[in-house]
């Protein structure tokens, strides 16, 4: 049999969060057009879930910051030695989270992590203060491979993550938002990543599939042939994740 490999992929997908039929319609679909998935989770349990999925170009277990309380580095060392990792995430800060200190110590452990696994590291940074505390503990970073997920920030802060060699990735408010549109113009364009972050949401319908869209709209942005930012966006989400696989 031959193998294809797949033409876009979604870097952030919480698949974890789907079940049964759903998820595997879900995952049926997003082969169908063409769709690879990379499976994001938030906390040990869904870390242990997502390490195990089967359908996906590689997963990444992690503490999300609105988890942080309590999180365990022990157990999450023995899950990121597990085949189909391929990052550490997502960490990071998060507004409405715990104190800050709990934050920062599960993000800098998060790191070092990543630094001894020899993985990249997702960012998630929203709400009040995130970005203000990840620019203070940024030194944990250092010498890291870092992919900011899901990036709606503005031009300073993706200047910020330029400068450093960061990947952004664009999910689907780049369709509708000009700040963001401009950021996307911009950036490098060998550290562009695209993604739904699609989790079971009421109201909301995105699913993995839905990063062709994100992807052909990046193009369009960049003066890409839908083609091209295929392309482009495949080879990007390699030099990120390295540990992709598929087949
Ligand atoms: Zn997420």
């Amino acid at each position: 049999m031959v193998r294809v490999e797949p033409a876009w992929i979604d870097t952030h997908v919480h698949l974890d969060r789907y079940q049964g039929a759903e998820r595997d319609a879900m995952v049926a679909l997003a082969k169908v057009a063409g769709v690879a998935i990379v499976a994001v989770a938030v906390d040990l349990a869904s870390s242990r879930v997502v390490a195990g999925l089967e359908g996906v170009a590689g997963c990444a277990v992690g503490v999300h910051p609105l988890r942080a309380t309590g999180w365990a580095g022990e157990a999450l060392r023995d899950l990121a030695r597990m085949p189909g990792v391929v990052a550490i995430g997502e960490c990071g800060f998060d507004g409405a989270g715990p104190d800050g200190a709990v934050q920062a110590s599960a993000f800098r452990g998060q790191c070092e992590l990543a630094r001894e696994a020899g993985l990249p590291v997702i960012l998630h940074i929203h709400g009040a203060g995130a970005w203000e505390r990840l620019v203070e503990d940024a030194d944990a970073l250092s010498g890291l491979t870092v992919v900011r997920h899901y990036f709606t920030g503005d031009a300073r802060q993706a200047e910020w993550h330029a400068e450093r060699g960061h990947f952004v990735s664009f999910g689907r408010p780049l369709l509708r938002e000009p700040g963001l549109q401009a950021v996307c113009r911009g950036y490098p364009a060998g550290l562009i990543l695209v993604e739904t972050d699609s989790y079971p949401l009421a109201g909301r319908t995105t699913e993995p599939r839905d990063v062709v869209e994100v992807g052909e709209a990046t193009g369009g942005l960049r003066g890409w042939t839908p083609e091209e930012a295929r392309e482009r966006l495949y080879r990007n989400s390699l030099a990120a994740f390295p540990g992709l696989r598929f087949g």
